[in-house]
């Protein structure tokens, strides 16, 4: 066997185990219902969303030091958990306030950590804005978009390493590494618009009006400069684009 065809078969291999390990990963999500590509169980999420906040809130400069800013956003993500679903989930939601006030940002990590900075709280005018972007950030969490993400780098890293393998060239991984990303920013767009569907269900559940949401949207196109900002390569649709389907979303409401 000549050495191009063992580069080849190698690469076949990787390429095979990536995906048939990939496929084997399927999970049924305990609250939507959907079928899945994930590695960890809810369970396994739940820890590790725990494990790493502290670590998190300290990216930020840790947590917000008034207490009840604290507990009025704690109060009000807990409604929006109670009037839910989500309370009978195997997600254990908590809610945490940044002292950052210059990053305008909110995340959730994997099982239910969620966090706002103090830049961003202080934007927002209503308690149904705050409600928008933490049922936003609930969205993430039950769709569990971290853990397929994480799930799907696993599939590129081996088709990458078979890529690099087989043509013992690093500029043809570069290249599906980079498609790599492309596709985890396709997923990132679709979760985002995801996340604002269900966002904009718990708002409405929990008896807050949704159409805030687009007063939320309206915040965040402001705070980015009103810039027009190229879409293609940015991980997050634009706040203009996600207006458009929060107007969907209200409109199968029936408000
Ligand atoms: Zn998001």
């Amino acid at each position: 066997m000549n050495n191009l065809k063992f580069r080849l078969l190698i690469m076949v291999g990787f390429v095979l185990f990536s995906v048939v390990s990939y496929y084997m990963k399927t999970q049924v999500n305990p609250v939507t219902g959907e079928k899945q590509r994930v590695d960890l169980s809810p369970e396994q999420e739940v820890a590790m969303g725990l494990q790493s906040a502290p670590q998190m809130a300290a990216e930020f400069g840790g947590l917000y030091p008034d207490d009840r800013v604290q507990l009025k956003v704690r109060a009000l993500g807990q409604k929006l958990v109670n009037s839910s679903e989500l309370a009978n989930s195997p997600y254990q939601f908590n809610f945490h306030v940044l002292a950052d006030e210059q990053t305008i940002n909110a995340f959730a990590l994997p099982g239910g950590q969620i966090f706002i900075t103090m830049a961003l709280l202080k934007k927002l005018k209503t308690e149904d804005q705050v409600a928008g972007v933490l049922g936003h950030e609930m969205g993430h969490v039950i769709n569990r978009h971290s853990s397929e993400q994480m799930a799907q780098s696993g599939l590129m890293n081996g088709i990458i390493q078979g890529v690099a393998m087989g043509s013992g060239s690093m500029s043809t991984a570069q290249i599906a590494g980079y498609l790599g990303n492309f596709l985890n920013m396709k997923y990132g767009r679709d979760d985002e618009l995801e996340s604002d569907a269900y966002g904009i269900r718990y708002m409405h559940k929990a008896g807050y009006d949704p159409h805030e949401m687009l007063k939320v949207m309206d915040i965040l196109a402001e705070a980015s400069g009103g810039s027009e900002r190229d879409e293609f390569s940015s991980t997050h649709p634009s706040p203009e684009n996600r207006a458009v389907k929060i107007k969907e979303e209200i409109a199968k409401l029936g408000l």
